[in-house]
């Protein structure tokens, strides 16, 4: 080889490291390769199915599990649920440690906080797909309709949750409380599709996706809604 053909090869192997060094010193730009949308939904399908068959796995939940995520996470979904004690995303979609990425509020609304974590999840721990999970006789979306309906106020800080979806059900005058929910449910997956500057560029170039999902109670079922 010659001597020029040598340095070329040298500055290459050089250029490659360097590069190789900051992706994995910079958690946005890991060696772990991020989750595509569609396995995410798939992986989530599966859990669901899972938990409703009660076939839990309970997957990464061992200590080895915790030692392997006590430096870096990529989860492979963020998820913005209702706070409502017996919709748990872990349990639901039996998954486990450094899996999901969870913001809950009641009525799954999103606030700037809400949105500031979503984006973290997104931009930082390479996150490709967000869930925004309703749920069966969501009480947070009945009480909002209920203040609505009587144009009344509801007490202390419960009245920014009203506030929140008021503008669902100015829009659904006459829907019932689980068509409420899943309107709820729509139109945050639409404020989250077109949020700048980070999520829209980031939806709008495929790379990520962000998706609806309604929660049954009874079968404890989620059924992901009209995505388009
Ligand atoms: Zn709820």
């Amino acid at each position: 080889m010659k001597k020029t053909q040598l340095a070329f090869c040298f500055l290459l192997v050089g250029l490659l490291s360097s590069n190789h060094l900051a992706r994995a010193a910079d958690p946005a730009h890991s060696d772990q390769p991020s989750v595509a949308p569609a396995v995410a939904i798939s992986k989530l399908k599966e859990g669901n199915g899972r938990y409703t068959s009660g076939n839990l796995q309970h997957p990464g939940q061992t200590s080895e599990r915790r030692t392997e995520l006590a430096k870096t996470q990529h989860p492979f979904a963020a998820i913005l649920s209702c706070s409502d004690s017996r919709v748990p995303p872990e349990i639901v979609f039996d998954q486990g440690l450094g899996d999901l990425f969870i913001v809950r509020v009641a009525g799954n609304v999103i606030n700037d906080e809400g949105l500031g974590s979503i984006e973290y999840s997104v931009d930082h721990l390479g996150t490709r797909l967000i869930l925004v999970l309703g749920h069966q006789s969501c009480g947070a979306v009945d009480a909002a309709m209920k203040t609505v309906a009587a144009k009344g106020k509801a007490p202390g800080h419960i009245q920014s949750l009203v506030t929140a979806i008021k503008p669902v059900i100015e829009s659904t005058p006459k829907g019932d409380l689980e068509t409420t929910i899943k309107a709820n449910v729509k139109h945050v997956v639409d404020a989250l599709r077109t949020s700048t500057p980070i999520l829209k560029a980031r939806v709008d170039s495929g790379d990520v996706q962000v998706i609806g999902g309604y929660y049954s109670l009874d079968t404890g079922a989620v059924t992901f809604l009209d995505n388009k």
